[in-house]
């Protein structure tokens, strides 16, 4: 092969810098010309391309974000669309896609498959670490520690004035962020979509958990961690809830975008490095359709349509660590 081209698709994560600039370095190394579509799909559509240069990206993997822009794209579901991508990369003569993104780009680039004949080669650049085939995904490390870092301030002001917060972190439809950031910054609770589906909390119960913490530990600090979708309404409805319906006062925190900025956790530069140039490597022996993994240290090529049809589980252990053994209310008496 020749000439390969990156893009990165649906929700920015930091670190996707840091894999774009594998990706364009191991290119060169390996004497390929790259070109970046810009924004995602859109970019292919459009036919918005330029050429990269290892000088290009040499000092951008210490920023979050995207040099080359990332988008949703709707039109990209219509055959139509996919069509006119296959044509644009054709008239490019390209012969690899590598697509840095989550689930939603993964089935676009199967979509894109049906259409065209080149290589495609997927990236996992997500900060939910919802991807089935990975260790982990670009961008989840980096995404925990703010997370943790929040909680931690909020742990201050929670001590100080004896103080129940719930704290709404990112993680679409899995409790990875939730998870971790709640064991490392030691909060009382979690609610978090494998636990809901499991047994869903009522607020009555949530509440009798809360008074009992309080009791045993003689302390009125009380930090929940809420994976967003997990409550109607989200953490805003929730405090409005408890105070509402059984006058307990209670703070919301939404973290927001801001999982997504500041400078990259070195876990996430790493990995965004070994990942883009092992993404080409693939190319260069002549796979496709597949997602660049790491699998206990060891890279990995994992066919894109497991990657979003497997479930990645939480780790069971943290979970039964984070919500029984450091759980100061024990079965039977927490109502849940
Ligand atoms: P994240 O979960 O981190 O936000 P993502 O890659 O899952 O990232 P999505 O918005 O779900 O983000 O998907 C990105 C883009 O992939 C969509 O905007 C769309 O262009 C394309 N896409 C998603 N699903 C499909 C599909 N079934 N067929 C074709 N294209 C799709």
């Amino acid at each position: 092969i020749q000439r390969i081209a990156v893009l990165t698709s649906g929700g920015d994560a930091p670190g996707m810098n840091a894999a774009l600039r594998a990706v364009v370095l191991a290119g060169e190394h390996y004497g390929l010309e790259v070109f970046a579509f810009k924004h995602g799909y859109q970019g292919l559509l459009d036919n918005d391309h330029i050429r990269l240069c290892g000088a290009d990206v040499l000092h951008i993997l210490q920023y979050s974000g995207t040099i080359i822009k990332s988008a949703r794209c709707k039109r990209f579901v219509d055959a139509d669309a996919a069509e006119l991508a296959a044509k644009n990369l054709d008239a490019l003569d390209i012969d690899a896609l590598i697509i840095i993104g989550g689930d939603g780009s993964f089935r676009g680039a199967e979509h894109l498959a049906q259409f065209w004949n080149g290589q495609i080669i997927g990236v996992p650049g997500t900060i939910d670490n919802d991807l089935y085939g990975t260790d982990a995904t670009i961008g989840y490390a980096t995404a925990v520690a703010i997370a943790m870092d929040a909680l931690d301030k909020i742990r201050d002001t929670a001590d100080a004035m004896d103080r129940v917060f719930i704290v709404e972190v990112m993680g679409r439809n899995a409790g990875f962020i939730g998870l971790s950031s709640a064991m490392a910054a030691g909060s009382e609770r979690m609610i978090l979509p494998e636990l809901q589906n499991d047994k869903p909390l009522t607020v009555a119960a949530l509440v009798k958990h809360i008074e009992r913490v309080q009791k045993i530990r003689g302390d009125g600090s009380y930090v929940m961690v809420l994976s967003e979708h997990q409550w109607p309404g989200g953490a805003v409805a929730l405090a409005e809830q408890l105070e509402a319906e059984y006058h307990l006062p209670c703070r919301p925190c939404l973290l927001g975008h801001i999982q997504r900025g500041g400078p990259p956790a070195p876990a996430d530069r790493i990995l965004a490095s070994e990942l883009g140039v092992h993404a080409v490597e693939l190319a260069l022996d002549g796979q496709t359709r597949v997602m660049a993994g790491i699998k206990n240290h060891a890279p990995v090529a994992v066919p894109l349509a497991d990657t979003w049809q497997k479930k990645n589980p939480l780790n069971k252990n943290l979970l039964r660590i984070q919500h029984e053994i450091f759980n100061p209310v024990k079965k039977n008496g927490n109502g849940q």
